[in-house]
């Protein structure tokens, strides 16, 4: 451990972890075992003695904790302190858009800046999570399909706890994600197919034998990394969640770990029964869950012709389809798509104002401007919106002039 600095990795903690569920079944697993999907061929969740848990865990010893994700420590799942890989995961801000709150007539409009993590996305959230209970469970070889920024996590991640990591991505993933993902020490493949087809690759891999199979929801752990996003906003709020969550919904992880956190918040008496309306956005060049929400349905079929400014998003099948649904229809919420033309005036729109989105995050506002003219959100709401990325990965236009030293320069006129 190189993390002697951070009580919260100091302490041996107990955890609290009784078995694993099947999402859709129910059917019961054992904890501490390797495992992927259920037989269902669906994802497994994480459970735990909260009754336990809120005796060891309380406002007040939360309070003394140095801030981050490990702070959480009773609510997952890694037995063993030495187990955990840790690259500095920060409590991320809340960065308030008040000059866009009040345009579009809105309570409160806040950021949840994602982009401050380790890697710069909050898939530094999973992937600590997900390397942390590979190593602990001793595995030695790793697989992931991604459309970017989950690879550069899982290369970090992976070669600082020394497990070999194999990322495969579509070919025209973000470059800099592209370049990362091999710099921090992963073996990275660009595939001329979308996400889901270099999951089969995995997933191909994985049945032979070759290498664990780490993709979204198809391992248990990432969702338990993910869900501390809805534990620590509850905190950052005094333990008011706030009326709208908009989030960019790829393979959901975030949305459904949001969902898990804020029941088991309840159960240890932190908050109670109310819950804010989950929105599920994505881009309208691929919008499965969003086209599943309108029509009723439960599983959503897979978006043929994929594609989106907002790579993060761009996932045409979710193998936990059902849980976003489910989340968001008990929430009261609703699933919204917006073009690539709002998506890019609202980044703009929010750089102005100092915010650096990402292209996704940029969705969230978009999304968030759309329901506010169709009347889906109201003058009284508080809202939270999921800047899951930083926007330095992202090309920006080139907006620069010339200036010619040698000239006369009046600097009046600059
Ligand atoms: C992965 C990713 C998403 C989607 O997250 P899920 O929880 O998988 O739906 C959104 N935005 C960015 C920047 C991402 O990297």
């Amino acid at each position: 451990m190189t993390t002697s600095w951070n009580a919260n990795l100091v302490a041996e903690r107990a955890t609290f972890v009784t078995h694993l569920e099947c999402g859709l079944t129910g059917r019961r697993y054992e904890a501490d075992r390797l495992h992927g999907l259920s037989e269902a061929g669906r994802p497994l969740l994480v459970r735990y003695d909260l009754a336990a848990a809120s005796r060891e865990l309380t406002r007040e010893t939360l309070a003394q904790r140095p801030r981050d994700l490990w702070r959480w420590r009773e609510l997952l799942p890694v037995r063993r302190t030495a187990n955990i890989v840790s690259l500095g995961e920060a409590e991320t801000p809340l960065v308030a858009l008040d000059a866009m709150a009040r345009r579009l007539d809105v309570a409160d409009l806040l950021v949840k800046d994602e982009g401050r993590l380790p890697t710069g996305s909050f898939k530094a959230r999973g992937l600590a999570l997900a390397v942390s209970m590979a190593k602990e469970l001793g595995v030695r070889k790793i697989a992931m399909p991604t459309n970017g920024n989950a690879g550069a996590a899982l290369a970090a991640y992976g070669s600082r706890a020394g497990i070999e990591t194999i990322v495969l991505c579509p070919e025209d993933t973000p470059e800099v994600n592209v370049r990362e993902i091999a710099f921090q020490g992963a073996r990275v493949y660009r595939v001329n197919g979308l996400i889901d087809e270099c999951g089969a690759i995995v997933a191909d891999g994985a049945a032979k034998g070759t290498w664990f199979d780490l993709s979204t929801l198809k391992e248990p752990y990432r969702i338990e990394g993910k869900k501390t996003m809805g534990l620590e906003l509850a905190e950052q709020l005094g333990w008011q969640l706030p009326d709208v969550i908009f989030y960019p919904t790829g393979g959901g992880t975030g949305l459904i770990g949001m969902w898990k956190a804020f029941d088991e918040l309840e159960a240890l008496g932190f908050i109670g029964p109310e819950r804010p309306r989950m929105v599920a956005v994505q881009a309208a060049g691929c919008a499965p869950i969003v086209k599943a929400f309108e029509d009723g349905v439960e599983h959503a079929a897979r978006w043929e012709n994929a594609r989106t400014v907002a790579a993060g998003i761009r996932v045409p099948k979710a193998v936990g389809d059902f849980l976003i649904l489910r989340a968001v229809r008990e929430s009261g919420g609703f699933a919204i798509a917006v073009p690539d033309e709002e998506i890019v005036a609202a980044t703009e729109a929010a750089a102005r104002d100092g915010v650096l989105l990402c292209p996704e995050g940029g969705a969230t506002l978009a999304a968030c401007m759309r329901a506010r003219s169709q009347g889906l959100i109201a003058p009284t709401d508080r809202v939270v919106l999921f800047n899951c990325a930083t926007g330095l990965k992202y090309p920006m236009p080139d907006e620069s002039r010339r200036l010619d030293r040698h000239a006369a320069i009046d600097p009046f006129a600059l």
